[in-house]
Parts: C-alpha cells; sequence; structure tokens
C-alpha cells in the first residue's frame, strides 16, 4: 500500500513564484527506506519553463549586481536565520527522500547555515588588489565582476549543503542563479528555496526548475542565457556538461566522484584509523563523494587492524534514518541500492574475500526499504573492479602492502583524486604522503571526508575540473577579474 505522508505538490520557483510547469507534468518522490512511501511530488518541467528561469534571472541580474557586498550579505543571513529555523522540515525531508539519518541531515542543515553566514560575510571582504604602476601618475587596481546568470546542477547526495555551497558566493558576488536539483531530492531542493523566499530575496535573483536531468540539466548547461555553469555529480554528465560549457566558450566548475584511499602506516594510532575509517566509508551509507572507499594497510599492523575493523562493523545498526538507533540509513533509490549490489556482486566473482555483510537488509520490517549491509571485502588487489570504480555504497576494499612507498603507489593508481588520507605518528611518513599524493584534499589523521567550510574544497585527476569550491577560492569561478587602469 501507498503511504502519503505529505501529499504537497511542489511547485517551480521563477521570478519570485511559484509555478507549476507548462507540461502539466509531476513526479513522486519516494523515501528510500520504505519506497511505498511518496514525500510529494515535483514538476517535470520543459524547455519553456527553462527559459523563462534564465530571463528572469538575466533581468533581476541587472539589479542585484548593482547592491553593495554588504546589501547582499545581508539577505544571506537573513535566507541562514529561515533555514535555522527550518531546520528539522528541512532536515526530515533529506532524511526522506535519500535516506540519511535524521542527525547527518540536521548536521548537513547546520553546515549549510554556517556556508550562508561565511559567504554573507564575503560581502564585505577585500575582492581586488592594487598594483603598482611604472606609471606615477596612474592608478592600477583589479576588482570582480559577477559572470551573470549562472546555472546550478547538484546530486542526491548532499540536498541542502552542495546547493548552498554553489548558490550562496554565486548570489554575494553579484550573479543570479538557476538551480536545477537532482530529482531524486527535489523536494529538499524545494524546501531550501522555500527559506530564500521567506528571507525576501529579490524576485528572479534565484529560480528553481526540476525535471529531468536531459530536459532540464543539458538544457541549462546548453542554454545562451547562462554564462557559467557549476556542477556536481557524476563523470559521464559532467564531462557532457563541460563539452557543453567549451562550445559556448562559457565557465564551468564540474566536481564529480572519487575512489578515495585512507592508509594504515604500520605506526598508526589503530583505533582512531579503524574509527576513521568506519566514519568516512559508511556514514551516509558511503554516498559521500569523499567517502573512503580503499584502505591500504601496511603488513605489520594488517591483522590486527582488520580484526579491530569488522569487530567495530559487526556493532553498525542498520535502518530507517528517521529512527534514532539507526547509525546507517538505506541507499537513496532503487538505481543506487542495484548498482551497489551488483559492485558486491563483481568483487565475489573477480576473487576479493568478502568478510562481512554484502548482502540487501530485509528483516525487521526493512524490507521495503533500499537497505544494504555495511560491507568489507579483504584480499583486494589493484585490478579488481572495486578497487578501481566508485561504487558509492557501503562498500570498504581491504588492500595489503608491505612498504609506505607501495601504499602511496596504490593510493595513487586511480583516475580520481579527490581525497586521502594517512594514519601515522611518523612526521616522515606524513611529509611523504602530503608530497606525492595525487588527491585535492590531503588529510593526516582524519578521516577522508568532512572538510571545513573555509577550505578550498576539490579534486585533481578525473575527479574534478581543478577549480575550487568553498571559503576564498570560490571567487574564482564566480567571478572574473577586471583589471582597472586610471591616468589622471
Ligand atoms: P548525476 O547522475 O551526474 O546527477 C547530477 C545532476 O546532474 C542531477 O541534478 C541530474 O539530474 C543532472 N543530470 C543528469 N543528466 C544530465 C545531463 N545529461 N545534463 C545535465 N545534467 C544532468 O550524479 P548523482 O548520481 O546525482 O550524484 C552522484 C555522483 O556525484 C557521484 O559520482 C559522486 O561522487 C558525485 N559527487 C561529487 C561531489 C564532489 O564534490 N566531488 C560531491 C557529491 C557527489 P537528475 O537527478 O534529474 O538525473
Amino acid at each position: 500500500m501507498t503511504i502519503q505522508t505529505e501529499t504537497k505538490t511542489y511547485l517551480n520557483y521563477i521570478n519570485g513564484e511559484w509555478k507549476a510547469s507548462d507540461t502539466g507534468k509531476t513526479s513522486d518522490s519516494f523515501n528510500p527506506s520504505n519506497s511505498q512511501e511518496i514525500l510529494g511530488s515535483f514538476q517535470m518541467s520543459s524547455a519553456n519553463d527553462l527559459d523563462e528561469a534564465v530571463n528572469a534571472a538575466k533581468e533581476a541580474q541587472k539589479t542585484w549586481r548593482k547592491l553593495s557586498g554588504a546589501a547582499r550579505g545581508d539577505f544571506l543571513f537573513k535566507v541562514a536565520a529561515v533555514l535555522e529555523e527550518k531546520t528539522a522540515y528541512v532536515a526530515e525531508a533529506m532524511t526522506k527522500e535519500m535516506g540519511k539519518t535524521f542527525a547527518e541531515a540536521k548536521g548537513e542543515t547546520a553546515r549549510g547555515i554556517a556556508i550562508l553566514r561565511y559567504y554573507a560575510g564575503e560581502g564585505m571582504r577585500p575582492v581586488g588588489d592594487v598594483i603598482p604602476s611604472s606609471d606615477s601618475e596612474a592608478l592600477m587596481f583589479t576588482n570582480r565582476t559577477p559572470l551573470g546568470v549562472v546555472g546550478v546542477i547538484t546530486p542526491w547526495n548532499f540536498p541542502v549543503a552542495i546547493p548552498i555551497w554553489k548558490m550562496a558566493p554565486a548570489l554575494i558576488y553579484g550573479n543570479a542563479v538557476v538551480l536545477k536539483p537532482a530529482s531524486d531530492t527535489a523536494v529538499t531542493a524545494a524546501r531550501v528555496v522555500e527559506c530564500f523566499h521567506e528571507a525576501g530575496l529579490p524576485a528572479g535573483v534565484l529560480n528553481m526548475v526540476t525535471g529531468s536531468g536531459s530536459v532540464i540539466g543539458q538544457g541549462l548547461a546548453e542554454h545562451p542565457g547562462v554564462d557559467g555553469i557549476t556542477f556536481t555529480g557524476s563523470n559521464a554528465v559532467g564531462k557532457q556538461i563541460g563539452r557543453a560549457a567549451l562550445d559556448r566558450g562559457i565557465k564551468y566548475q564540474l566536481e564529480m566522484g572519487g575512489k578515495n584511499p585512507v592508509i594504515v602506516a604500520d605506526d598508526a594510532d589503530l583505533d582512531l584509523a579503524v574509527a576513521a575509517t568506519i566514519s568516512g566509508g559508511l556514514k551516509s551509507t558511503g554516498q559521500k563523494c569523499t567517502a573512503t572507499s580503499r584502505v591500504i594497510v601496511q603488513q605489520g599492523v594488517y591483522e590486527k587492524f582488520r580484526e579491530k575493523l569488522l569487530q567495530k562493523v559487526a556493532e553498525i545498526t542498520v535502518g530507517n534514518g528517521m529512527e534514532e538507533g539507526s547509525w546507517m540509513g538505506p541507499v537513496a533509490s532503487k538505481n543506487q541500492l542495484e548498482n551497489v549490489l551488483s559492485y558486491i556482486e563483481k568483487g565475489k566473482a573477480e576473487g576479493a574475500e568478502l568478510v562481512h555483510g554484502g548482502n540487501r537488509v530485509t528483516s525487521n520490517g526493512l524490507g521495503d526499504g533500499y537497505f544494504i549491509e555495511p560491507t568489507v571485502f579483504d584480499q583486494v588487489t589493484a585490478e579488481m573492479t572495486i578497487a578501481r570504480e566508485e561504487i558509492f555504497g557501503p562498500v570498504l576494499a581491504l588492500m595489503k602492502v608491505e612498504t609506505l612507498e607501495q601504499a602511496i603507489e596504490l593510493a595513487n593508481d586511480s583516475e580520481y583524486g579527490l581525497s586521502a588520507s594517512i594514519f601515522t605518528t611518523n612526521i616522515g611518513n606524513m611529509l611523504e604522503f602530503i608530497n606525492d599524493m595525487e588527491a585535492g584534499l590531503v588529510r593526516v589523521n582524519a578521516e577522508s571526508a568532512g572538510v571545513e567550510l573555509q577550505a578550498p574544497f576539490g579534486g585533481m585527476k578525473q575527479s574534478s575540473s581543478h577549480s575550487r569550491e568553498q571559503g576564498r577560492a570560490a571567487i574564482e569561478f564566480f567571478t572574473s577579474i577586471k583589471t582597472i587602469f586610471i591616468k589622471k
């Protein structure tokens, strides 16, 4: 039986108004903890809806860019206040739409609020440099100018933090935004946009159009009215967006997959390494781009680490994220369920030893949900699929090495380069890892996930288009430099 906890139909947000799509079509959003439960429905929009949103953004940006940074920042402070008040409302949607536990969802919402406040303050920070001119009667300096209309395309795994960490810098630097959120979390996105609306953001400055990736996402990337596109999601889609942006000569920013390693050295604090491997690999059910996936352990501590890890993994409780005792929720969708289970099958078929989990969880009334046991493979080797491809689920691959040099070589043996951690108490090991690791986020004695919001975020190799999000680094993407020369 289908349970409808919330029958609301969520609308597009265009030019300050909530509007149904001209297609008249909607799609339902399901709860991965109980696939029979519908959270709400959202618009399956058309190219016309998108045109309307881009045109509204274009018009609104003309005035928005002329406000002072401080005035734009005031709006973001207000959005933060509204979101703070609505934390439970937004976090509940997240848990019921993509499955992360309510505690994690509230944590992510708090992160969104902190990002809004960070960028609100950014409106009053310096944006340029004075450059000494060789002409003593001239003043030469740089200023920043917004791109114009920025298209924001986001995934379902951080449905609050990722849209906010793109929209907040876009807005503070004077751009207008058209958001295309992931379909799996369109209700959560609508609830976030409600906060911008309630905070009184001027009409047209932020617009949201929901619908399929191929119509609305691709349409946004190819739209002649869009001046920059920022995307987080899979590599396949990211590359397509990058090509479309290149064809139009506009700026693009791509944050994509990862296959993040942790290295556990012979001299590591093993309890710390185990706790961080579990948290980094299995929180959010392994569905973080920075999730720990490959666990590379030096042979001196391999057996001991493995034993401690398996002991702790056995304590993990899997269940509906809205229930307090659940440490790990379901994966986000049927598609995710099938994908992760197929990787587990590949792991077994290619000779890895399954030492924990590996199955869908159907007991204790969880049968209608997309629950998977936390899964650990041993004896994983570099050429196996589970050591090479992003699984995006609760699966850890243990790999044994003799030396630290081998560990780093193995860690670098990937087309990805997002995040990497080492656990060691030796400064020499730390430095070798920091110098040689090919990753945008390099972490010592800390889990691979969890970068602070004021620090640059992004990857190397195929994980990223090599620009950086978050913190001050975001200014590089969301603005262009103007070099100004004034002669008296
Ligand atoms: P996805 O399938 O690439 O979707 C991401 C977004 O792109 C969604 O809004 C999607 O819309 C849209 N889209 C789909 N096809 C499109 C097209 N042809 N043109 C334009 N847009 C299109 O990725 P996902 O499954 O949502 O997210 C998981 C991936 O994101 C993983 O690979 C993960 O590593 C990556 N990720 C990376 C980071 C990072 O910062 N590096 C952070 C989080 C996640 P629909 O939902 O409507 O299909």
